[in-house]
């Protein structure tokens, strides 16, 4: 159900999670609310599918992470 605040503002989405460089998930301050960007750059429903898309993105986005910190150490 929207809060009343956002059906006359609007959402004030914050992120809430960072999932990797370019996607992100966000909730509303007010109704909690979540939406995560595609691959595209469009806002989505956080829905179950995206957030299992999002959690393999994370986990993917993690792994790179831990090699590029591997490859420092190594020089
Ligand atoms: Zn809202």
């Amino acid at each position: 159900m929207k809060h009343v605040y956002c059906s006359l503002f609007g959402h004030q989405f914050e992120i809430s999670k960072e999932v990797t460089y370019a996607v992100k998930e966000y909730k509303c301050k007010h109704c909690k609310t979540e939406v995560t960007n595609n691959g595209n750059g469009n806002f989505v429903e956080l829905t179950p599918k995206y957030k299992e898309i999002n959690s393999v993105l994370e986990r993917i986005h993690l792994r790179r992470l831990a090699r590029k910190q591997q490859t420092i150490l190594d020089h």
